[in-house]
């Protein structure tokens, strides 16, 4: 062996497979339901500004990313010692991997969950814990807690979990915090929050505040629309931010990236009503999907789930008849697919599909 080699775990890293791209067909419009993405053009003011900042692309973005941190300061109410950004949330999680964790030590997460947590946590030299939801696609925070042992030392809760789509309750996260030993740091990824409509649901901003081993990881990708801009946002305790920001890379937030963002925020009051409509065509296609059989778990983010554990046959007709018809959806192993919440066109089609293929239970 005489060429480098990298570190044994790297091998094992699985791959990222991405959201498939539509694939054209003359005379049917094709819907890519494979990313979670939000389907609207930017919010009001955005492309501007991120024009105004792509003729600066000779400098630096600002130093630190100040406009940004002042803004989410602002906007949330929190400290500016109290939060981190970075090259989408993921790019957070791979930080946080890095400042945490010990080569071996673990990190527990509910499965299936995040395709990114395996990946973030083989790259960081850190092992996975998954710990299976249960059957209704919701976490088992009580299988959670005890998987807990002297070895773990992050946590990650999905709220609402990609992909099955159930949030997470105020009083399950308090009962799971009030089991985890506070040197445990807890990571509420809310990628999704701005989604979240269940009566109850956790209140990271407040859960955070409440404690000092919890994090919360948010994302301009799914709701701001700013997927192809990667910037995320992380809120928790001072410490654990300035750690974050400690090993973050730097300029990992591009004066573009940055620009768009600060700009995102601004058009709060637009995004919140582009939010809504997508909520109400979720709740249109749920009821619709839950009406022919479908036995799709509560969804509360930009998605829904049909669960087929271990039928992969199943699985790969659904994903077969769905491009058929001109809309990618997200196979995921031998469990099941995600479909986007998208264009009220795509939606439809998405029920009419779901209608002539035969639901599990129907
Ligand atoms: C999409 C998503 C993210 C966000 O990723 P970015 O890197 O910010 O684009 C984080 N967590 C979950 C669960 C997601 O689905």
């Amino acid at each position: 062996m005489t060429a480098p080699q990298p570190r044994p775990t790297v091998l094992n890293i699985p791959p990222y497979v991405a959201g498939k791209a539509p694939v054209e067909r003359p005379g049917l419009v094709s819907y890519k339901l494979s990313s979670n993405e939000n389907p609207y053009p930017p919010l009001p003011g955005v492309l501007e500004a991120a024009e105004r900042a792509a003729a600066t692309m000779n400098r630096y973005p600002d130093m630190g990313n100040a406009r940004l941190f002042a803004a989410l300061s602002e906007t949330f109410d929190v400290p500016v010692e109290d939060l981190a950004v970075g090259t989408g949330s993921v790019g957070l999680l791979y930080g946080l991997i890095a400042a945490f964790c010990q080569p071996g030590e673990e990190v527990v997460y509910a499965w299936r969950s995040f395709e990114a947590y395996p990946i973030a946590v083989l790259a960081g030299g850190a092992t996975s814990v998954q710990v299976p939801l249960l059957p209704d696609g919701r976490h088992d925070l009580a299988a959670m807690a005890a998987a807990v042992t002297e070895r773990t030392r992050v946590v990650l809760l999905c709220t609402p979990n990609n992909p099955t789509g159930p949030a997470l309750t105020q009083q399950e996260v308090d009962d799971f915090l009030a089991a985890v030993p506070p040197e445990v740091l807890v990571v509420i990824d809310e990628a999704y929050v701005e989604f979240v409509r269940l009566e109850g649901a956790v209140d990271g901003l407040a859960t955070y505040r409440a404690h000092d081993n919890v994090l919360l990881t948010r994302t301009f990708s799914k709701a701001y629309g700013l997927a192809g801009f990667r910037v995320g946002y992380a809120v928790g305790p001072a410490p654990i931010a300035a750690a974050l920001r400690a090993v973050a890379l730097p300029f990992g937030v591009s004066a573009v990236a940055e620009a768009a963002a600060v700009a995102s925020l601004a058009a709060r009051d637009e995004l919140l009503e582009r939010v809504e409509a997508l909520v109400a065509e979720r709740t249109r296609v749920h009821a619709g999907l839950r009406e022919l059989g479908w036995p799709v778990p509560d969804p509360q983010g930009n998605f829904v789930w049909f669960g087929f554990p271990g039928e992969s046959a199943a699985i790969a007709a659904f994903a077969t008849a769905a491009e058929e018809r001109r809309l990618m959806v997200r196979p995921l192993g031998t469990d099941g697919l995600r479909v986007t919440i998208g264009e009220p066109e795509a939606n439809d089609r998405l029920l009419a599909l779901a209608g002539d293929l035969r639901a599990p239970s129907a």
